[in-house]
């Protein structure tokens, strides 16, 4: 018995002790989701009042906040960023042999959406100053079947959209702003997700603000409005028999179930309170960030252009090659602390280059983004001292 009681002290304490040094050891990671504290409050609201299912209370709360901020005529929240995207491509009305713009440097979602119905991809390279995509670019892949622009604001970074939009414009072309990373981030003061037709949002764990898995369609022409609520209620005019517009709902049109539970929006509400806080903070990181290793010659920080706003979604550098950067990636992680590369250009997937008669263009500056490009841990959470530590390691790895 009093063998027992000493052998349970000692595992105790060895315990205590390993806790410590893991502590020490801790890793810094990349990401971390925040939580306000508030989320499990408005949750259990929505448990108590038993509305679980879409378009309830919290969700239309939810889709307002976000449309005053946006000004846009309507918000609907979804599921995902790629199921917004979806319903663009639904919008849209695409069709065999339309084509649509894409850039290559981005997440697979923006192309995935408008690859259904026989459409083609075409792929536009990356700016040099920032891997969002060279409007000087767009006017020699326009043909008489482009359809579609798809515009992707790479770490909330504005492309240039008062070029964009005339381009565009003069042709008849759509553009949908994948503002996925890019709330809170303006275009000479213009909300980004504002000025194309369609935006679409994600509220991903990984976002700025988030709800684990969730999203939003903004729509900007209102002529879409109707039509994407019905595509967003599985086809049927069931958010107008809510309202009591219409005693009864049927089947009227394509869809699909794009509805975020109710509880999903309660989630996001008590982020979106937060909204002021959660990006002061964010932006200080990314200063300090930016004051640590702006003067450091290996390597080329995140640019803002004139025209735009630092949302701070994330932090990034360019590092002169692939062979650079995974060397930079391996001493970082061997210090305890956790960089990642990004997209891996879209123009060169398997799902791509597998397709019939699929020739690969040549886009050097997203091959350049693909193989450089280095992002730093960046999430609320991380301190002063953490960000201080990671600004030390990269430079120490530049002179070592
Ligand atoms: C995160 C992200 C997406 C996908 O968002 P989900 O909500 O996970 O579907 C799409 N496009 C870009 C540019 C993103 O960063």
């Amino acid at each position: 018995m009093q063998r027992m009681v000493h052998i349970n002290r000692l595992i105790i304490k060895l315990s205590f002790i390993y806790k410590r040094y893991h502590i020490y050891k801790q890793m810094i990671p990349f990401n971390k989701p925040y939580l306000t504290g508030k989320e499990i409050l408005y949750m259990q609201k929505c448990l108590e009042e038993k509305t679980l299912s879409g378009n309830g209370t919290f969700t239309q709360r939810c889709a307002e906040l976000l449309r005053k901020k946006l000004k846009s005529e309507k918000c609907l929240l979804t599921t995902s960023c790629t199921d917004a995207l979806e319903m663009c491509a639904m919008l849209v009305d695409i069709q065999a042999g339309d084509e649509v713009i894409v850039p290559s440097y981005t997440f697979v979602s923006s192309a995935l959406a408008f690859t259904r119905n026989g459409a083609k991809i075409v792929f536009v390279d990356s700016r040099p100053d920032i891997p969002s995509m060279d409007e000087t670019q767009l006017e020699k892949l326009i043909t008489p079947r482009t359809k579609v622009i798809v515009v992707v604001h790479y770490a909330g970074v504005s492309c240039d959209m008062d070029v964009i939009m005339e381009i565009a414009n003069r042709h008849n072309i759509i553009v949908v702003e994948d503002a996925a990373q890019a709330i809170d981030a303006f275009y000479k003061a213009r909300p980004l997700g504002s000025i194309g037709q369609l935006s679409t949002f994600s509220f991903h764990a990984t976002k700025n603000i988030q709800c684990g898995e969730g999203g939003m369609l903004a729509i900007n022409d209102k002529h879409f409005c109707n039509r994407a609520e019905t595509l967003w209620e599985k086809g049927t005019n069931r958010a107008e028999f809510f309202r009591g517009e219409v005693d009864k709902y049927g089947w009227r049109d394509t869809g699909s179930s794009f509805l975020p539970s109710d509880y999903t929006a309660a989630f996001l509400v008590a982020q979106i309170e937060q909204w002021a806080v959660i990006q002061a903070r964010r932006k200080a990181i990314w200063e300090r960030y930016y004051l640590g290793l702006k003067d450091l010659k290996n390597i080329t920080v995140a640019h803002i252009p004139a025209y735009a706003t630092n949302n701070a979604h994330m932090f990034y550098f360019t590092c002169a090659s692939l062979e650079e950067r995974t060397a930079l990636i391996k001493f970082l992680r061997d210090n305890e602390i956790v960089a990642n590369f990004h997209y891996q250009s879209l123009h060169k997937s398997d799902f791509m280059t597998n397709q019939p008669n699929y020739v690969t263009p040549n886009l050097p500056q997203s091959d350049r983004y693909t193989d450089c490009l280095l992002r730093l841990p960046f999430y609320y959470e991380l301190s002063n001292e953490e960000v201080d530590l990671v600004i030390n390691k990269v430079k120490e790895f530049y002179t070592k």
